[in-house]
């Protein structure tokens, strides 16, 4: 499994993947938004799309799709309660569910939180290959340094939900391929939370003379020393929420809930 990652240079600052096959070139498409930019990758990768796979319904995760499928016929999938949202989808996906292409095998993750119908896509690691780990395509549920937002169609509760059953349980080693480019955004956010993390400052430091383009490619366990998002017992921040919250309630769902409000207000 080879996967290409692309800025598409937009105001949302997405970004779009292709995952290709090294033994058959037979690739699949996540979240396009540019179908023609998608196309001309896997032409010069001698990469031929057969499925596009749109984490949820949001236009920026989905506008490539009729290009993308006119041109090659690809086969369009997305969570099963997602079919009446997004237009020609082939494949209704569920909780565990294995797709394959290739030597390519993904399993489907059912994240719902930005939208009720999200899901992530967790690519696996292929046996007798150089790929040492799994990688997670986490739409708009988890970003570097953040959760993704709940203020569009969403809801904070099944993110909290999301987080703590389907992406904390993953290994340290599983890499993160987001949706969008919001890293140095989100450290400053972070830095605000927690402004004694040393490793959120040394982030910042280096990722802050790069492009979207170059922007580093991190696993769970270097977003979980700086990610608020998944620090939810860290004292500091803890006290930091209290100041603002007085009556914050004792559990990680209320710390979770504080922080995505305290975010959208940023
Ligand atoms: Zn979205």
């Amino acid at each position: 499994m080879k996967i290409f990652r692309r800025y598409m240079h937009n105001n949302l600052r997405n970004y779009n993947y292709l995952i290709g096959c090294e033994r058959t070139q037979e690739a699949i498409a996540i979240d396009p938004l540019d179908g023609e930019q998608m196309l001309q990758l896997a032409q010069q990768q001698g990469l031929k799309i057969k499925m596009v796979i749109n984490t949820h319904e949001h236009h920026d995760h989905i506008e490539g799709n009729p290009t993308i499928v006119a041109a090659t016929g690809a086969q369009v999938l997305s969570h099963q309660n997602a079919m009446e949202r997004i237009p020609n989808v082939d494949r209704g996906l569920q909780a565990g569910d294995l797709v394959t292409l290739g030597d390519i095998r993904l399993r489907v993750l059912f994240t719902p939180g930005h939208t009720p119908v999200h899901l992530c896509i967790l690519g696996l690691r292929e046996e007798n290959s150089n790929m040492t780990q799994d990688v997670l395509f986490s739409g708009d549920t988890l970003f570097n340094a953040c959760a993704g937002n709940c203020s569009k169609g969403g809801d904070v509760d099944d993110m909290y939900d999301s987080f703590v059953s389907q992406l904390m349980p993953l290994p340290d080693e599983t890499l993160l391929y987001p949706g969008h480019e919001y890293m140095k955004n989100n450290l400053a956010f972070a830095l605000s939370r927690e402004p004694s993390n040393q490793t959120a400052k040394d982030w910042q430091a280096k990722v802050d003379a790069l492009t979207p383009d170059d922007m580093p490619y991190m696993t769970l366990g270097q977003e979980r020393q700086y990610n608020p998002f998944l620090r939810l017992h860290e004292a500091r921040i803890i006290e930091g929420l209290k100041k603002e919250y007085q009556n914050l309630g004792q559990g990680d769902r209320d710390v979770f809930k504080a922080l995505r409000k305290l975010r959208d207000q940023w």
